[in-house]
This record gives C-alpha cells, structure tokens and sequence, in this order.
C-alpha cells in the first residue's frame, strides 16, 4: 500500500498501459467503492516499509544439495548486493574454520549496492506520488550463532554488521535439544545481547520454533530482551507448521508487548511461506527472512523471487524503488546452477510458463491488454510473456501474436486464413513456408493469399530479400537444391518425389 495511504488504495495495476509494457506514471486516485480487495488498513502494517534478511548463504546451506565453496558464496553475496537487499545472514563463523573464513572474505568485499531509496509525497491536491530523491546503500552483513558467549565472541571478531542469534524454546526443542530452562535461556540471552551491544553491533535475538512454545514464554523473554536494547527480535515457524492467521495473531500480540523490530522466519513445509511473511507484515513485523528459489533446510524457506512477487503486487513503486528486480533470474540461474537443480516449471515470475497463456480466450484477451490475465508486469523483471500458439486450443489472435514475433507483417485476414491451415505441430515452420508462398513462381496456380495491397506486396518482397541473405537461410536452400539435384537424376520431380514416398509409407 501507498506509505502515505491507509488502505483505500487503488488496484494494482502493475505498469501495463494499453497492452503495452509501459510503466504507469499516475499514481490512480483513492475510490474506496471501487476497490473490494484492496488490502485492509492497518496503522500496523508494513507491507509498505519492510527490510529483506536474504539467508542463501546461511539457511540455504542447509539445503541438501547445497556445497558452496568460498568463490560461489562471494559470488552468490555480490549478486543480492546488487539485487539490492537489506542484509546478507551467513553460516555461523563457530561451525566450522572454512566457515569463519569465508565470513571474513564477504564481510572484507565491500558490498555496495546502488539502489533508489524513495520519499514518497502524496500531493493533496493532485493525488499524486512523486519519487523525490535516492541514495545508495550497501547491504549489511550478518551471521546466525548459537544463543552462547562462546559463539557471540567468535562472531564479532569476523567483522560483520551484527549477529543474529538463536535458542530453542519450544517444549520439544527444550527437551531433546539443547535440554535448557527457561530461566537459563533468559539469562544467557541478557548476556550475549548486552555483549554484543558493547561492541557497537546489530543483534537479534529469535526463538526457534515459536509457533509450538509456550506464548506467556514466548512474550516475556521477548519483552525481557526487548528492554536490554536488542534491535530485533526474531519469530521463527522452523517446522512450517503455522498458518497465515496464526502468524498474524501472534506478531500483532508480540507487537504491543516489545518496541524493537520484528523479524519472520517461515518454513514452507505447509506451503504457507509466502502468505505468513505477508501477514506477518501487516501484522506489524519488519524484516523478513528469504532465501534464493527458498532453498534451506527440508522444502526451505520463503523464496526471494515469491516474496517480491507478493509485496510488488501490494506496493509496486515502494519494491521498485528499492530492488533491482531485473536481477532475479540471474541470481536464481547462479544459485540453481551451483547446487544443481532446475528451476521449477511453476516457479514466481522465472519459472517458464509463469508468463505464457494458452487458452484463446486468454490470448485474445491478453494480447488487447495484458492486465487482463497478468497481474504482475512480466517487464518489471526483465521477462518477456508467451502467448502458446501451437495448441488447438489457441485463436488467430495468437498467431497474429507468433507472425509479429517472427517479424512478419501480414493483415489480420491474411493471418486469418493462414490460421485455418495449421496444426499443432510444426506451426511455426507452417507460417514460414505460408509466407514465402506469397512470393512464390505458382505457375499458374492461384496464391494462398490473393488480397494483398501493392503495398503488402512491397513490403514482403523487401522482407522475402532480408530473408535471403541470413546465412541459415542460405544453407537451407542449398540443402533443398541438393534434394531437388537428387531427385532429377533420378528422373522425378521433387513434388512426386513427395507423393511417391507418401503412397510407399501408406501401403506398408
Ligand atoms: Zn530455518
């Protein structure tokens, strides 16, 4: 939602303009009777005001198939630098000496990221939001330890931004992992945080497996820690087992209860991943935690891709304001390349059919105006939408769409009629040979295509000439006059050469 809104927002209306990919200027003026799914007002939402703690290179090393060596983790650090997220979590320096030293490496780069930092200003009058100014930051880097002065001293040595550190408090947890008290929690949390803080660092402090511990628990080791200064405190849903109500009913509780900044941790077990970290900001929480393609332990976590996704639907100009999301696809390519996996075929925005329409109906309609079946501008994201063509469940409007994409020009009858001659394979190499037909030496016969203006004329014998001179061209048609050589040596003309082989295969 507009920062400077409550709620009565306009629709989104995700930069298209007349079918085109142009962007929207107008910020559309606030109807409320107009807009039934508008997102609800709340003094407390964030879903205008949220920060990105992009845990690839901590969470997503847990992911199974996941062996980042020191080239691929700067790699990886440099390309969401540049992406433009808040923060970069990394593996604890305690776990392992390749881990401290690789921690050492990316806190040493010198991460800066250009990115817009937007002031919006909603004119009164005009109703309009202007961008005012920007700025450039770099994305701060942080590192998940253990709840432990051991693991906090080694931390802070690395030269990193702040720590973010952990402890179990659910009842399972408790029991069968570390086996500590509450008290003992409390206690060892005021130390590491007032230590932390000494040093001039970030710190948050997370429960782990928030949505199974006890909530009077929860709240008051949150409001404890609240009132020590940490900067953040941290829910984590690490068994994915929350739904989007929950997750807003406790972070709007944990909101009155501490003053500091919320952080999100959504496992996607349940497939609520992205639907808690939404909620949770409109809950009032302020940093969410993602990860590349959501890569992490199990079926990971909120995936960076999905969560933009998301929030650009709610608030297009904040998120373009702030990320390069033209940067998306290479960052998921880079990550799913180095621990070897393909992108889903479903996956937001990069998978390959996430902007490809089939049916007519939607074809017609989404190439008069994309918003039509597009709620996100495949443009934002440096992608392209593809309008299926080969299927019989596809109209003319979608080869009219393939003939452009070829560089033909045709009327709309023209490719009215042309559609009528194809099936769902070869369509393509069809409307090619359909073409070239136009110009061909019929002998006689009549043209596919006999309503062509002088001009129509003009214009395809110039793209017929352009046509000839490509070099796959060329080859395609010696390798046509060699079958054609062939077949006259052997006394028969290539169209009964034709005939012939198809009489031979039905009599077999
Ligand atoms: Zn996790």
């Amino acid at each position: 939602m507009c920062p400077s809104c409550n709620g009565d927002l306009a629709p989104a209306t995700n930069g298209h303009v007349n079918g085109t990919n142009g962007h929207v200027e107008d910020h559309t003026p606030h109807n409320p009777r107009r807009q039934p799914f508008a997102s609800v007002g709340d003094y407390l939402s964030n879903v205008s005001n949220f920060k990105i703690i992009e845990s690839t290179l901590r969470e997503g090393e847990q992911f199974a198939n996941a062996f980042f060596d020191t080239e691929t983790k700067v790699k990886i650090a440099k390309a969401l630098d540049a992406f433009g997220v808040e923060y970069i979590e990394l593996t604890s320096p305690a776990s392992s000496e390749q881990s401290r030293k690789d921690c050492e490496i990316i806190c040493n780069l010198g991460l800066k990221a250009s990115r817009y930092i937007a002031f919006y200003w909603l004119c009164a009058l005009k109703k309009q939001t202007f961008v005012l100014t920007w700025a450039s930051e770099q994305a701060k880097i942080l590192t998940h330890v253990r709840c432990h002065m051991d693991d906090a001293r080694i931390a802070v040595e690395t030269g990193v931004d702040g720590l973010d550190i952990v402890i179990g408090t659910s009842p399972q947890l408790m029991q069968h992992s570390h086996g500590k008290s509450m008290d003992y929690i409390r206690d060892t949390a005021i130390e590491v945080i007032q230590y932390v803080k000494s040093k001039g660092l970030e710190c948050r402090f997370s429960s782990e497996d928030s949505f199974r511990s006890d909530l009077v628990d929860l709240l008051n080791i949150y409001s404890i820690v609240s009132k020590v200064g940490v900067d953040r405190v941290g829910i984590a849903d690490t068994v994915g087992c929350a739904s989007p109500r929950q997750v807003y009913d406790l972070v709007r509780t944990l909101r009155g209860v501490v003053h500091c900044d919320i952080e999100t941790h959504f496992h996607n077990d349940t497939g609520c991943a992205i639907a808690n970290a939404y909620c949770a900001l409109e809950a009032g929480a302020t940093h969410v935690d993602t990860s590349v393609l959501g890569i992490g332990e199990r079926n990971g976590i909120t995936p960076l891709g999905g969560f933009v996704a998301r929030m650009l639907v709610a608030d297009r100009d904040y998120v373009k304001s702030k990320y390069d999301l033209t940067k998306l696809k290479s960052i998921e390519d880079l990550v799913a390349g180095a621990v070897e996996i393909n992108v889903p075929f479903n996956n937001y925005i990069t998978g390959f059919c996430a902007f490809t329409h089939k049916a007519g109906i939607h074809a017609k309609a989404i190439l008069a105006n994309p918003t039509t079946y597009e709620i996100i501008n495949p443009a934002d994201f440096g992608m392209t939408r593809y309008v299926h063509f080969a299927s019989r469940l596809t109209g003319w409007n979608a080869i009219k769409s393939r003939v452009n994409q070829l560089g033909l020009e045709m009327t709309d009858s023209q490719i009215k009629s042309c559609t009528r001659h194809l099936t769902i394979e070869d369509t393509d190499t069809i409307i090619n040979a359909f073409y070239e037909n136009l110009y061909a030496d019929h002998g006689g016969e009549k043209p596919l295509l006999d309503d062509m203006t002088a001009a129509e004329k003009k214009r395809f014998a110039q793209k017929e000439a352009e046509l000839s001179h490509e070099p796959e061209s060329q080859r395609l048609d010696e390798v046509v006059q060699q079958q054609t050589d062939v077949l006259a040596t052997n006394g028969i003309s290539s169209h009964e050469g034709v005939n012939g082989m198809n009489g031979e295969t039905a009599a077999t």
